[in-house]
């Protein structure tokens, strides 16, 4: 049996994926209620090591940086080996991804090699200390339901952690840890599979999965001019990081937003401090992707809306009333 939690921390458009501050509140919790270390593992090309110390001060024992051309870019094949490498030396009883690209690619390829207890996008990773049992919950049915599963294997247990469903570590100077960098050399040759191009995202502003304020426009809006409105009631309330804007599915196929601004099952599953869903019904599709909001506000002209069944707030009226009212005196108690 292993000993201790292991992070997958991911590096991201050079930068400490958001993340990782979530994966390090949840790990550190585990690994202090164990008794045991927490470590965190680093990979990447180039410059690896200056995103350690970060790790350090989120509270990990140890950071494990691997740094090598062969992890310039994703590749799946590569990125097993090293971790199966890394799992195999340290052996840890559990290991958390965060529950993006690589976390969702990773954790259940590593799950199959070691035979592990795989459990992916969870909002809560528990330990029962006496039996060192993992919980795990995992919201269903669109949301509508949240499953707790006891993990039953005697070996490694890995999970995917869903993004702003934890509190992030504070980063703290204090924290003292040790930063080990590891050699894998990887033949770029073993993958199967090859990245030939890569194309980014273009997102103007803060992006949908890490804003805390969304302001999300439906078939209400009756056209795309409304989200202009939309963007200025997002803009004033996310403060100087800026809030977004969404969308139902409604106003993504009529063509007022882009796919990429799609909230719901299957658009992008959002957590944000405020979500306010404007001229939205609140069909199950779309409330799967907003449910975990800490705060949701509906504006909907239908008093009968389901959309006021699971929200906080609720404002019974025509948006093109309410939008610039509420907009104005939120700009007002700044
Ligand atoms: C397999 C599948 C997957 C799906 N995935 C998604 C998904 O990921 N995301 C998603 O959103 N949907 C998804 N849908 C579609 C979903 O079922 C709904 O059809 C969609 O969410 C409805 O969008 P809406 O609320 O904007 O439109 P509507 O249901 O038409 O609601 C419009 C609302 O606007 C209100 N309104 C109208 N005028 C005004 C006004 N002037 N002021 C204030 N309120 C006003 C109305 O009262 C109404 O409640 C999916 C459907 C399927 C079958």
């Amino acid at each position: 049996m292993g000993k201790g939690v292991m992070l997958y921390c991911e590096i991201h458009e050079d930068c400490l994926a958001k993340i990782a501050a979530e994966l390090a509140s949840v790990g550190r919790k585990i690994a202090d209620e164990l008794g045991e270390e927490l470590q965190a593992v680093l990979i990447g090309s180039g410059g690896v090591k200056a995103f350690a110390q970060e790790l350090v001060f989120l509270g990990a024992d140890k950071v494990l940086v691997i740094d090598d051309p062969a992890f310039a870019s994703y590749q799946p094949d590569a990125y097993v080996e090293a971790m199966e490498n890394v799992i195999k030396d340290i052996s840890p009883a559990i290991l958390l991804f965060g529950h993006n690209e690589a976390g969702r690619d990773l954790a259940p390829r590593l799950g199959f090699k070691f035979k592990a207890g795989v459990m992916l996008d969870c909002i809560k990773v528990e330990v029962e200390i006496a039996t060192r049992k993992l919980y795990m919950t995992h919201p269903v049915y669109g949301s509508k339901v949240n499953t707790r599963f006891k993990a039953k294997t005697e070996g490694l247990l890995i999970a995917s952690i869903r993004a702003k469903s934890n509190e992030p570590a504070e980063s703290l100077e204090t924290r003292s840890g040790e930063i080990i960098e590891r050699s894998e050399t990887v033949a770029v040759s073993i993958g199967q599979v090859q990245i030939i191009e890569q194309v980014k995202e273009e997102v103007a502003g803060v992006k949908l999965e890490e804003a805390g304020v969304i302001v999300s426009g439906g078939r209400g809006m009756q056209g795309p001019e409304g989200f202009e409105i939309l963007k200025k009631l997002a803009r004033v309330l996310g403060g100087e990081k800026g809030g977004a804007i969404g969308g139902s599915r409604a106003a993504i196929d009529n063509g007022w937003l882009p796919n990429k601004l799609q909230v719901g099952l299957t658009g992008k599953i959002v957590s944000p401090s405020i979500y306010i869903a404007v001229g939205i019904s609140g069909a199950m599709q779309h409330i799967a992707g907003c449910l975990t909001s800490k705060t949701i506000i509906a504006i909907n002209k239908d008093p009968e809306a389901p959309i006021f069944n699971i929200s906080n707030y609720g404002v019974v009226g025509n948006w093109e009333d309410i939008v610039p009212a509420l907009t104005e005196k939120c700009e007002a108690l700044q």
